[in-house]
């Protein structure tokens, strides 16, 4: 059996740059507050609250430094914490703030935002506050075509697939006489989501880790679903059963951004001892 692990697979920029600061926060710290997990990644979540990052589910229960995640805050959030009076250590990665930033021009320049992305995802919840909470998140084709208005400013959640973000354009295009469209997708998504599609392509098997609730790990899932005959989604060796290798020549891993590669290695070599 061949295993081939993708390019570009595991942590990505903003997800280890994050990483990066919470160590060093807590080094200094030795205790610190997280609004929501630092990633998507129930295993490293786990590692970091035996070491002092406590995740919160509410802004009442900090009690010191507070850690804003890759996935950033809304304005009106992040002037909540700064009344708490503890430091904010903000670690939202520079592409998300970047999405942040054109919601909001767009949002000050007069047009009807639209967020392309999942309306429950932490970063997409975010980039609404910089418009007043006055944006549509749409998620489909079907939903593009609902959109009413003359003036529409087009941001996207940092993680979804340029191939629908693409015919979710083309549909806003028919109908809207002027269409302001920035590509919010971070490069690091693009890499990922070209390099799974690319190897699912020549696998039997694909095998994609990460969190559950990882929304690009789930995109990640997708694109190899469709592509490669089968197509598994892990977070974890525990979840792997050794019928699924039955007549496969070739596997495929992939992993998303909140995917450490001691993980991605652990289960390679996993797969490896089971051919
Ligand atoms: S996927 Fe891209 S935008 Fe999101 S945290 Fe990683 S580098 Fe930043």
């Amino acid at each position: 059996m061949v295993i081939e692990i993708a390019e570009n697979a595991g942590f990505c920029y903003g997800v280890m740059r994050a990483i990066e600061i919470a160590d060093r926060a807590l080094e200094k710290h030795k205790k610190i507050y997280s609004f929501g997990p630092i990633i998507h990644n129930p295993q490293v979540v786990e590692e970091y609250e035996k070491r002092g990052l406590k995740v919160v589910e509410s802004i009442d229960e900090i009690k010191g430094p507070v850690l804003i995640r890759s996935h950033g805050v809304s304005p009106q959030m992040y002037s909540k914490l700064k009344e708490k009076g503890y430091e904010i250590i903000d670690a939202t990665c520079p592409f998300v703030k970047e999405a942040q930033r054109y919601a909001k021009q767009l949002y000050d320049e007069g047009y009807k935002v639209i967020i392309f992305g999942d309306k429950d995802h932490p970063e997409v919840k975010a980039h609404k506050g910089f418009t007043d909470y006055t944006a549509v998140v749409i998620n489909s084709e079907e939903e593009a075509n609902n959109i009413k208005a003359t003036r529409v400013g087009v941001v996207c959640q940092t993680t979804q697939s340029v191939e629908r973000f693409g015919r979710v354009i083309g549909c806003l295009s028919k109908r809207i006489r002027e269409l302001k469209v920035f590509n919010t997708i971070c490069d690091a998504t693009e890499k990922r989501q070209k390099a799974a599609k690319e190897l699912a392509s020549r696998s039997d098997l694909m095998i994609v880790i990460g969190g559950k609730n990882s929304a690009n790990t789930r995109k990640l899932y997708e694109i190899c679903r469709e592509t490669a005959k089968k197509a598994y989604h892990i977070e974890t060796e525990k979840e792997i059963k050794p019928d699924w290798f039955k007549g496969v020549k070739r596997v495929g891993i992939t992993a998303g951004a909140s995917t450490p590669s001691y993980l991605i290695h652990r289960i390679y070599n996993y797969i490896k001892s089971l051919s």
